[in-house]
C-alpha cells in the first residue's frame, strides 16, 4: 500500500491533494486513457535521491506519445517536479507517480477538446514485512495484448485490466500473482513487474517487443554483466519458468523478489537462490548510493 503525500504538482503549481480531482465522466475514468510511470526515491548516503527519474520521465513522454496525449512539459520539468514533491514530502524512501490526462469531462472515445493535465505526486511506502519469496501461477489463458492491439511500451491505464483479472485469478488459486504469457504463448511479464530465469548459472529475460521496458531490468541486466554474469534477452518458452533453478522479479516498488514457487510447485528449495540474491545486493547497493560506478543513476531531491 502506498499513502500518497499531501502535496502534489499540478500543471506546475504545488496543490493540495484535495484540489487535484479528474471528472467522473471524463475520459480516464471513462476509457482507461490516463498514462502513468511510477519512479522510486531513496535514503541513501548522501541524502535523499531519485532513481532513474530521467528514464521514467522518457518512458511517461512515450507513453503518451503512443496514447495522442501531450505533455506540455519537458523532461527536466517533469524531474525537477518529482524532486519538489519528494523534498516536499519529507520522507526517506518511496514512489513518485507521474500522471498524463485529458483535462475535460467529455468521455467520447475520441474527445475533441485534447488539453492534458499533468500531476507529479510523492507516495509512501507502509512499512512491508520482510519479502518471502513469491508463489506465482500461469495460465494459458491469461496473455498480454500483442503488440498489435497495445504496444506494450505504453504504461496506461486501460493496459492493466486484463493483468488484474489474471492477478484475480492468480489469487483465488492461492498465489501471490500472474506470470502472463505472449500471444504466442512464451513468457511475457507479470502484471507490474518484468521476470527473469536462471538457469545453469545464465540469467535470461523476455526481449523486447512483449514486454514493458522496464528501467529495473535494464538495470539488472547492466549490474549482472558488470558482475561477469551471462545475462540474455530472448524469446523464453513458458516451461523456462517452471524449469528454472531460480527466478525473480523486478519493477520500481520492489525492485528484486524471488520467485519460490511456480503453479504450486517449488523453484529449488523454495528460497531465494544464489545469483538472485548476488544481484539483489548489488541492487540495493546502488540503490543506496554504495556503488560510485552508478552515482550518475541517483538524482538528489
Ligand atoms: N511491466 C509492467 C507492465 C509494469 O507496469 C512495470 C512497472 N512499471 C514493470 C514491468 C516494471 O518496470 P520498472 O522496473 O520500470 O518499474
Amino acid at each position: 500500500m502506498a499513502i500518497t503525500a499531501p502535496l502534489l504538482w499540478l500543471d506546475g503549481e504545488l496543490v493540495d491533494v484535495s484540489a487535484a480531482t479528474t471528472p467522473l465522466l471524463g475520459h480516464a475514468a471513462q476509457r482507461g486513457s490516463l498514462v502513468f510511470d511510477v519512479g522510486s526515491f531513496h535514503r541513501t548516503r548522501h541524502g535523499v535521491a531519485l532513481f532513474r527519474p530521467r528514464e521514467h520521465v522518457e518512458r511517461l513522454v512515450q507513453s503518451a506519445r503512443i496514447v495522442g496525449l501531450g505533455v506540455g512539459f519537458d523532461v527536466p520539468a517533469l524531474v525537477d517536479a518529482a524532486a519538489l514533491v519528494v523534498a516536499r514530502c519529507g520522507g526517506e524512501a518511496g514512489l513518485v507517480r507521474w500522471s498524463v490526462l485529458y483535462a475535460s469531462g467529455e468521455s467520447d472515445l475520441l474527445p475533441r477538446d485534447a488539453r492534458t493535465r499533468v500531476v507529479v505526486a510523492a507516495q509512501l511506502l507502509e512499512d512491508t514485512a520482510p519479502a518471502r519469496p513469491l508463489r506465482v501461477a500461469m495460465f494459458d489463458d491469461a496473455r498480454k495484448a500483442s503488440a498489435d492491439v497495445l504496444p506494450p511500451e505504453a504504461k496506461v491505464a486501460a493496459a492493466y485490466l486484463g493483468p488484474m483479472l489474471a492477478r484475480r485469478r492468480a489469487q483465488a488459486a492461492g498465489a501471490d500473482d500472474v506470470v502472463l504469457l505472449d500471444r504466442d504463448g512464451n513468457l511475457a511479464e507479470a502484471p507490474v513487474a518484468n521476470v527473469f530465469v536462471v538457469k545453469d548459472g545464465v540469467i535470461r529475460t523476455p526481449a523486447l517487443g512483449s514486454v514493458l521496458p522496464g528501467i529495473t531490468r535494464a538495470t539488472v541486466l547492466e549490474l549482472a554483466r558488470e558482475e561477469g554474469l551471462r545475462a540474455e534477452e530472448v524469446s523464453l518458452p513458458a516451461r523456462a519458468l517452471t524449469e528454472a533453478d531460480e527466478a525473480f522479479f523486478t519493477g520500481t516498488p520492489l525492485p528484486l523478489r524471488a520467485v519460490g514457487e511456480v503453479d504450486g510447485r517449488s523453484l529449488g528449495d523454495g528460497r531465494e537462490g544464489p545469483l538472485t540474491r548476488r544481484l539483489s545486493d548489488r541492487l540495493r547497493r546502488v540503490l543506496a548510493g554504495e556503488d560510485p560506478a552508478h552515482a550518475a543513476w541517483l538524482h538528489p531531491v
